[in-house]
This record gives structure tokens, sequence and C-alpha cells, in this order.
């Protein structure tokens, strides 16, 4: 029997249900999770309610586990195998591909649709072309990737998603200097990772942002060499202060209010790079001084999807350096919980203090 947490209909509340599969087709693996972390972006399908796809919806994109059946044309994967399911990998056909870009892919391979609700045979969509709130799903090989065994798979299911994304945003997306000053604003999992990313990049100084002081503290735990309480007064006069008035080359916004990217512009140093990461929250307009803040000082704005990783070569290479101790991925699991949980969980996902929750199924 598998079972999945299902988001119904608009407005409904996300529910475990039985589910079933079809086998995989040409190029789709099946894949037997047992592990998956809570993103907020899940979070966020249901505040849009369905974040455009079609209803029911199977939440759940940061999983991991091990292939359990390949279907045809599959190469280079076979049951047995310990992966990770990668949301975007590059598709090696639209126009940034063609151009020799795939971290900035914007046409990621999909799976057919293969998993049912029970209740009503009704087909699911799976969130971020993953769908891994479920005992089983059923991806796009290019999607799947072998991961060493050695990384124990609550750690390994948060490659797929928030850490990949944070790490991704200081080493990919804009990748931050050696001997160069980092702020990150908005410490929760992502900006941690953020944190991470920018220590084995190099940086001098990472200065942390936040409201809460066991944020700050779990950041200075995982590179931060400075933290700014926010709500002590404007973060960005207090990360001047820090740098002797100049400001730093790279900020992260890590948080889904339009101020936090507001601030990371304004607390950029002449020629600083300001980098949107993660899903801002549904409205949200940056409200900026076009010529004192951005035209002037010469700020890049950019922004990261998932860290902009190429998952293949990129999951590998973070299992690696959590499995040596370059970055700390054992610190993002907060708390292990059942299938049972989730519903909950998504409700009050961040609250106390918590980093990653993560199913194990
Ligand atoms: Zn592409
Ligand atoms: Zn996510």
């Amino acid at each position: 029997m598998t079972r999945g947490v299902v988001y119904a209909e608009p407005g409904s509340r996300p529910a475990v249900e039985e589910i079933v599969l079809d086998p995989p087709g040409a190029r789709e693996v099946q894949v037997r999770i047992e592990a998956s972390g809570l993103c907020h972006s899940d979070v966020h399908v249901v505040e849009t309610e369905g974040w455009g796809m079609r209803f029911p919806i199977l939440l759940g994109h940061e999983g991991a586990g091990v292939v359990e059946e390949v279907g045809g044309e599959v190469t280079g994967l076979a049951p047995g195998d310990r992966v990770v399911i990668a949301w975007r990998a590059s598709c090696g056909e639209c126009p940034q591909c063609l151009r020799g870009d795939p971290r900035r892919c914007s046409s990621w391979p999909r799976a057919k649709r293969r998993l049912h609700r029970a209740a009503d045979g009704a087909l699911l969509s799976p969130v971020l072309r993953a769908g891994t709130f479920a005992d089983r799903t059923i991806v796009h090989e290019a999607c799947v990737v072998r991961v060493p065994e050695e990384l124990p798979v609550e750690q390994a299911c948060l490659l797929a998603c928030g850490f990949s994304t944070g790490v991704g945003a200081a080493l990919w997306s804009t990748p931050v200097r050696p001997g160069s000053t980092v702020a990150v604003i908005g410490c929760g999992g992502v900006g941690l990772a953020v944190v991470q990313g920018a220590r084995l990049a190099g940086a001098e100084r990472i200065v942390a942002v936040d409201v809460a002081a066991e944020k700050l503290e779990a950041a200075r735990g995982l590179g931060a060499t400075d933290t700014v309480d926010a709500t002590a007064g404007d973060p960005v006069v207090q990360v001047r202060e820090l740098t002797g008035g100049t400001g730093v080359e790279f900020a992260f916004s890590a948080i889904g209010a339009a101020t936090g990217l507001a601030q990371a512009v304004r607390m950029c140093a002449y020629a600083g790079t300001a980098t949107l990461v993660g899903v801002p929250s549904p409205g949200a307009t940056l409200d900026v001084d076009l010529d004192a803040d951005v035209f002037a000082p010469k700020i890049s704005l950019a922004v990261t999807h998932g860290g902009d990783t190429l998952p293949q070569e990129d999951f590998p290479f973070l299992a690696r350096a959590a499995l040596d101790g370059r970055l700390d991925l054992g610190r993002f699991v907060s708390s292990v919980i059942s299938l049972d949980e989730v519903p909950d969980r998504l409700e009050r996902l961040g609250q106390g203090g918590e980093i990653r929750a993560v199913v194990r199924l």
C-alpha cells in the first residue's frame, strides 16, 4: 500500500490518503521514498490554492530514497540505488541550455502523471514534478541523482531543495568570492544554508540578520562571523556600521517579504550583488530608489531558483562536502516525524526554532 499527502481541492486541508501507481514509462523511475523534508514551497502551494497546478495535488518535493523500478531507456540507474530527487534538472534543449547556460534552464524534464488517488482514481499532480510526501513516487530519470549510501537519508533529502537552494545561491547563482563580505537576511533553513555556502566559498565576513535570537545563534554555529538583530534598529544601518560604512559585496534575502530584498539592495557596497532566494509572498513588490539605491551604487539584482544547481554534478559534490565536514548538513535536521504528522506540521512550519522537519517513511 502506498500513502501520500494529498491536497484535494482549493480551500481543503491536506490529508494522508491511499494512492496507486501506474508503472514507470520510458525514461521514468519509481523511487521508494525514505525521507522527505518539509519545505516552505509546499505551504506556498496551499496558500496560493494550487500554485497554478491541477488538482488533486500530491505534496512534497524534497525527497530521497531508493530506486525501486526503472522504465524503458533508463540508463545509469538500477533498483537499490540510493538517490535524491531533484525538482529541477536541465533539459538540454531550451534557449538557456542551447547557449551553454544549463543552470538557467527553463524547461525542466518531467515524468508523465502516474499516480492516482485510490478513492476515485483521479490523476495526481506532484508538486514540482516530485511528489515526495508519499511512500513511492515516479519521476523523470534526469531528476534522479545517485548519492553516497554513507550519507544518512534524513540528511540526503535536504539536498533536494532547501539546503542546495541556500548553498547554491552562494556557490553558483551569484558566486561569493574568497575574502568577500556577505550579508544573509533571514536565518531559517534556507538562509542558514546560504551562510554555509558563503563559508565554503571562502567569505571573510558573513553577517547574519534575523529577528529571532535563536536563529542568529544557529547562524553563528554554522559560520556567521557577525549577527544583526533586526528588532534592534534598521538592519541596513547596522550592517553598514559593521562594515565601516562600506556595505557588503553580496547580500542575500532569504525571506518571503519584499522588505528583505529592498534591505539587501540597500546594504550592498558599490558594485555589490543582491540575490533573491526563495519564493516571494504573493503580490510582493520591490520598493527601492532606482537612482540612489541601485543606479548610483551600481547594484546588480539576481534571482536564484533552487540554487541554480546542476543536480547530477552538484548533489554528489554537496554530499561529499557534508560527509567530510566542509558542510554541516546534520545540523539542519531539527526533527524527524511521520507521514501522518505532515498536515499539522505544514500549518506551523518554521515556528519554534525549527530548521528542518524531515518525514521518515
Ligand atoms: Zn533547458
Ligand atoms: Zn523546497
